[in-house]
């Protein structure tokens, strides 16, 4: 009986295999046509400056625009991204899109000049051959200068070749972009980027901000601040959600901050209601 069960199963289990092979491969064509096919979309998150409340930046996060599932969270889909190498195209797209935004709001408010943007970048899209090359041909298509760009990196890019990211961290580095490290903290090495990586910014995570009402947290979040202002980086903590939360961080002496108590990640057009308003205050949930 064990014998006959085992061997159900693992009909069963094959059968299963094939058909989430399919799935995938069905997935991985859906998702070329879907960034070729104009179904993805940027949306904005605002950086604010937390002593002025002014937005400085807007960080880029797509989605998937799909024409019957609705709007899909990247998480969904960029994993796939990057195992199919759907990841280049995509990321392509996204950097081309979100510079492009920034540059037309810079022109359309002398108040805006400054205005920067946020883009991630996975592993994988750093190990693509002419990085650096591809960027600088993005700004230049769209006018945005590189001090205005920012690039967000995880510690996963330490993982498979970190020599080989600092050798294409420095190139964009000196076409005058800037470096950001994601979500800092929960990486198993992150300490190694401070002294490896030539980096602006340190993000740090959300799940050290949520645990700030708790004396470890904040210590944490305290220690980092210390070290980003001993380091000369510029700090910017991610996912504010309570206005206690934003006044210990201002206690702090924390630079910059975004999270849904400034605003969710919005459509362009709601990003530019957001800046057409910016000292009304909290911006909006
Ligand atoms: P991330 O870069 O750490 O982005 C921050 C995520 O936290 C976003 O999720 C954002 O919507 C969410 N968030 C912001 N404020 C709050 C808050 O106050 N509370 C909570 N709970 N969450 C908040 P999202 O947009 O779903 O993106 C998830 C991740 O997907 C991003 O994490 C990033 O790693 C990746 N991702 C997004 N867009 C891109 C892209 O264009 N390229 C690549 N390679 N990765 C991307
Ligand atoms: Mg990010
Ligand atoms: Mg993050
Ligand atoms: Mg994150």
């Amino acid at each position: 009986h064990a014998k006959n069960s085992g061997k159900d199963t693992h009909a069963l289990f094959e059968h299963s295999m094939n058909a989430q092979a399919t799935e995938r491969l069905e997935m991985e064509a859906m998702l070329r046509r879907a960034v070729a096919s104009d179904q993805m979309r940027v949306y904005y998150q605002p950086i604010i400056d937390l002593e002025t409340k002014q937005i400085r930046k807007f960080e880029a996060l797509v989605r998937w625009q799909h024409p019957t599932l609705g709007l899909v969270p990247p998480l969904k889909f960029i994993p796939l991204a990057e195992e199919t190498g759907v990841i280049g195209p995509l990321g392509d797209w996204v950097m081309r899109e979100a510079c492009r935004q920034c540059r037309a709001w810079q022109i359309a408010s002398p108040e805006q000049e400054e205005l920067s943007i946020a883009v991630n970048l996975s592993a994988r899209q750093l190990q693509l051959p002419g990085l650096a090359h591809q960027v600088a041909q993005i700004l230049s298509e769209t006018g945005l200068s590189a001090n205005h760009l920012e690039l967000e990196i995880t510690e996963s890019v330490m993982m498979g070749d970190p020599d080989a990211a600092i050798r294409t961290l420095q190139e964009l580095k000196s076409l005058g972009v800037h470096i950001a490290v994601d979500d800092f903290g929960t990486g198993y090495s992150s300490m190694q980027y401070l002294s490896r990586f030539p980096i602006d910014t340190l993000k740090i995570d959300r799940y050290f901000i949520q645990k700030m009402v708790e004396p470890e947290g904040f210590a944490i979040v305290h220690a980092i601040v210390d070290l980003s202002k001993s380091l000369h980086l510029r700090v910017v903590s991610e996912g504010i959600e309570t206005e206690e939360q934003l006044s210990m961080l201002q206690l702090l002496d924390c630079n910059f901050g975004q999270g849904y108590l400034i605003s969710a990640p919005v459509p362009a057009a709601n990003a530019e209601s957001l800046l057409a308003f910016p000292s009304s205050g909290a911006v909006a949930a």
